[in-house]
């Protein structure tokens, strides 16, 4: 399935109007393959670009090029791996590239030259996802956690807790294949500190998972209130953008309208519901209902109130139905004279701010950062991120749970094989996450979601 000996060919770049486009190849024939594009006898010198032309053909309209060639196995995907960076026009490069194709190269899949990086060893798998991560990036906090792992630093701490489990295993299964001997290469009750340490360890990668996947895949927040308080127009000054429709009547916004922005470095999917307040209009009552839903599920709030009058009623339930979620309370219309003091509702996270005059929108959106769980990310422990990594993680602190179980207080009276086997699934998990261990499907998975050219 994974075919690693043909030439595979791509632009690298978005096809669109841009000063510079890149074509690339990785393979075995890429040099010879462009060096006949160029019609050149003279081989390419290894990592030095080349100025050359690219003459014009009746199927061919021609360019002056840069050429890059790496040779093996110092290039991205540890293959032989040729550039040629052309003007950005998308004729240009197609062009190019139907050019390659024509002399022997083949059209990459997406993902590729990534999966030959994967399996030359150039990346582990965790590496090889933190590439698609940064590629996806949309803000600087999402690009950080990716390059982070690009880096290798989830890659580290999970070969470090692999090899403490290695040397237990090894250990016990000395001790099973001598019992003849009464030497146990291990005792029962050491055995059980180093496991506890290794669980320990896939502990703490746990703890920040939660807002890992958050960085990752973003996370929601409901803008709600009562009508009026100025929801869908903080929604907009959020946005940046007349998204959502803002007039003096109660009730317009009646269903969700949901946008992506950044905030504070977040990945944010935006909620602007329907103002909350009883209702006898059949369309209203479903707006209050999806409104409360998705106050529910978010995964933080914004409780907008309105600082120019006194709180009523509707506003009081409000603030105590979503006092028990992670929010913000947001005191709006601040340009105009208080009604009210803050101090009359105690609030971590509390802010006033004029959707308005557009005040206070950068401090709403660091406390919104602080209540999805810290705008610092933690420095001392890699950022688990991936649900697929997380799974695992999971399943190796289960698996070592077991095995833990299994040894029981007493230093007597374990059954290795048992042990054994759950360490072995211990093992397995974190080898997959690197991926030690790899079917072919998950592969497949992994990069078919890469776009074509990385
Ligand atoms: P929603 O029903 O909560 O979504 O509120 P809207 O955004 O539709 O705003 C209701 C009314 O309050 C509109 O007339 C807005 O112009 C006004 N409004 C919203 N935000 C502010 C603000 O910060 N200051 C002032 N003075 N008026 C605002």
């Amino acid at each position: 399935m994974f075919s690693t000996d043909d030439t595979i060919a791509a632009i690298a770049t978005p096809l669109g109007r841009s000063g510079v486009g890149i074509v690339r190849l990785s393979g075995p024939d890429s040099a010879r393959i462009v060096c006949t594009l160029l019609g050149r006898s003279r081989p390419l010198e290894p990592r030095r670009a080349t100025l050359a032309k690219l003459r014009a053909s009746a199927s061919f309209v021609g360019d002056q090029v840069l050429v890059t060639h790496f040779p093996r196995p110092h290039s991205y995907t540890g293959e032989d791996v040729t550039e040629l960076s052309a003007h950005g026009s998308p004729v240009v490069l197609q062009g190019i590239l139907r050019a390659l194709i024509t002399h022997g190269a083949r059209l990459a899949e997406p993902g590729e030259f990534t999966l030959r990086a994967f399996l030359n060893g150039k990346l582990d798998l965790v590496q090889a996802e933190a590439v698609g991560d940064l590629i996806d990036a949309v803000t600087p906090v999402q690009a950080r956690a990716a390059f982070d792992q690009l880096d290798g630093t989830l890659t580290t701490a999970i070969r470090e807790i692999e090899a403490r489990l290695f040397d237990v295993v090894a250990r016990l299964e000395a001790s099973l294949d001598f019992p003849e001997e009464g030497y146990h290469f291990i005792d029962v009750p050491a055995a059980r500190v180093e496991l506890e340490q290794v669980r320990g360890r896939i502990e703490k990668l746990l703890r920040g998972a939660a807002r890992g996947r958050l960085v990752r895949e973003g996370a929601t927040v409901a803008i709600v209130g009562t009508p009026n308080v100025g929801k869908s127009s903080l929604f907009n000054a959020l946005l940046q953008a007349e998204r959502a429709i803002v007039t003096p009547i109660a009730g317009t916004t009646r269903d969700l309208v949901s946008e992506r922005v950044d905030l504070a470095g977040w990945s944010i999917a935006l909620v602007d519901t329907a103002g909350i307040r009883a209702s006898a209009d059949v369309v209203e009552i479903e707006g209050v209902t999806r409104a409360r839903e998705a106050a529910a599920s978010a995964d933080v709030v914004i409780m907008v109130v309105d600082g120019s009058r006194p709180l009523d009623d509707d506003d009081c339930d409000m603030l105590r139905a979503t006092a028990q979620r992670p929010r913000v309370v947001a005191i709006n219309k601040a340009d105009l004279a208080h009604a009210w003091t803050a101090e009359s509702i105690a609030e971590s996270f509390m802010v006033r701010v004029s959707a308005r005059m557009a005040t206070g929108l950068d401090e709403l959106a660091m406390q919104v950062a602080a209540a999805l769980g810290g705008e610092k990310p933690e420095r001392d422990q890699p950022l688990v991120t991936n649900l697929r990594h997380i799974t695992l993680l999971e399943r190796a602190r289960d698996a070592l749970g077991r095995g833990i179980a299994s040894i029981g207080g007493t230093a007597h009276a374990i059954s290795e094989e048992f042990l054994l086997a759950d360490l072995q699934e211990a093992t397995t998990a974190l080898q997959e996450i690197t991926g030690r261990r790899t079917p072919d499907d998950l592969l497949q998975h992994i990069f078919q979601n890469f776009c074509v050219g990385k």
